[in-house]
């Protein structure tokens, strides 16, 4: 039997049953925040990043999510990457970690006036955001800092401590990023629970077989290259 298989017979979903969550009213001021970040052309090439549209990211985000910058710890590994670390009050458990990335694949030169909206002019129009990194993968950075703001604004803290890791280069591999902070926890000794990724969005017949909205859940056991 393939490994992938074996594997995937033996898989028990964990946990087994989960009560569905309340609607959460999100601040109207969230679509804005993610529109902006769009602006900001954090592109990866394969042979370079661009250090001032990743220092402008990072200045943006330290504006944009004030709590979180104050009440949560914030490295920068590998030049470029974001690892933030929100303390729980339960030391015995293992923490968690959310991952998602702050890169964009660039535009193609030549397909600039095929697009739509411009890529980078982050535009909420019809009802949408539109731009470069709007799905891929902008949304789970600012989705993320959205609810961790907003946690602590009610003055919550989480019994288990909670990772929030904004790699800078996955699109061209993550050397330099996921790498480096996987290295970083590593060497600190770091146990992780569970490990979400950016995994896929809710779409309707995505997915060949399901006729409902659906989405990947995106993990390391999981994650398929293709989604990336
Ligand atoms: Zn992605």
């Amino acid at each position: 039997m393939s490994e992938p298989l074996s594997s995937a017979l033996r898989y028990k979903p964990y946990p087994s049953t989960v009560e569905p969550l309340s609607i959460v009213t999100v601040s109207p001021t969230a679509a804005e925040r993610l529109a902006g970040s769009i602006r900001i052309p954090t592109i990866s090439y394969d042979d370079s990043t661009s250090p001032k549209a990743f220092s402008a990211l990072h200045a943006y985000l330290e504006a944009a999510f004030p709590r979180v910058h104050s009440q949560l710890r914030r490295e920068k590994v590998g030049l470029h990457s974001l690892l933030y670390f929100w303390q729980g009050s339960d030391s015995a458990l293992k923490p968690i970690l959310l991952m998602a990335h702050l890169d964009v694949v660039p535009v193609e030169p030549d397909t600039e006036t095929k697009w739509q909206e411009k890529p980078f002019g982050g535009r909420i129009a019809d009802g949408f955001i539109w731009g470069r990194g709007a799905i891929d993968n902008k949304l789970s950075v600012l989705g993320t800092l959205e609810a961790v703001e907003m946690l602590l604004r009610e003055g919550f803290r989480p019994a288990r401590g909670v990772y929030l890791a904004y790699g800078h280069d996955e699109e061209v591999g993550g050397r330099r990023g996921a790498r480096e902070i996987a290295a970083l926890l590593k060497r600190r000794g770091v146990e992780l629970e569970m490990v979400l990724d950016e995994g896929g969005v809710i779409g309707d017949g995505l997915l060949r077989g399901i006729s409902t909205p659906s989405a990947l859940v995106g993990s390391p056991r999981t994650a398929l290259p293709a989604l990336s």
